[in-house]
C-alpha cells in the first residue's frame, strides 16, 4: 500500500504544477501585445505559444498576424494584475448595466424637457433634470450636507457638488 500512496503523490505533483501553469496563457487567449502594424499596445489574439511563452499572436484591430512583442511594462506579474483588473472592470459594467436600467426608470419618471446645464454654482432640487457637459443628462436622486448632490446618469452615479 505504501508504494502506492508514494507512487500515487509523485504522479500527482506534474498535474499540480500543471495547474499553476494553466493560470498563464494559451492559445486563443487575448494579451496586450505592441502591433508592428498599429504602431501600438493593442488588445491582441494568441495564436501561438512555444512552452509558457507568447510566439505568435493576431491583432484584434489590424488582424495582422506577427510575433508577439510584450508592451514595454508587461511582465507576468502585471498581466496577471492587468487580467486581475480587467475582470474587476467587467464586473463593474455588470453593475453599470443595472444602475443604466435603474436610469432609465429614474429618467422615466421626471420631465427631462426642461433640463438645464449643469454648473457647480446652480441651485439643486430632488428629482431635478440636469444636463451635464460630459456624462449627459442626469437627475438628483439625493441631496447630501455640503452642497453636494448624487446624480444619476446613464452610465452611473456621481457625487456633484451645487450652489457653491
Ligand atoms: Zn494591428
Amino acid at each position: 500500500m505504501t508504494w502506492f500512496l508514494t507512487c500515487f503523490e509523485k504522479r500527482n505533483q506534474p498535474n499540480h504544477s500543471e495547474k499553476m501553469l494553466s493560470a498563464g496563457y494559451k492559445a486563443g487567449d487575448e494579451v496586450d501585445s505592441k502591433c508592428t502594424k498599429c504602431k501600438m499596445v493593442l488588445a491582441h489574439t494568441i495564436l501561438a505559444m512555444v512552452g509558457t511563452k507568447i510566439a505568435k499572436v493576431r491583432c484584434n484591430t489590424c488582424n495582422g498576424a506577427h510575433t508577439y512583442r510584450a508592451p514595454p511594462s508587461a511582465s507576468e506579474a502585471s498581466a496577471a494584475r492587468r487580467r486581475a483588473e480587467k475582470k474587476a472592470i467587467v464586473a463593474d459594467a455588470e453593475k453599470l448595466r443595472t444602475t443604466a436600467s435603474d436610469f432609465e426608470a429614474i429618467i422615466k419618471g421626471v420631465d427631462a424637457s426642461g433640463a438645464n446645464p449643469y454648473s457647480a454654482t446652480m441651485g439643486l432640487e430632488l428629482n431635478q433634470v440636469v444636463e451635464h457637459a460630459t456624462f449627459g443628462l442626469g437627475v438628483v436622486t439625493e441631496l447630501r450636507e455640503g452642497n453636494k448632490a448624487h446624480i444619476a446618469f446613464s452610465d452611473g452615479g456621481r457625487i456633484l457638488v451645487y450652489g457653491r
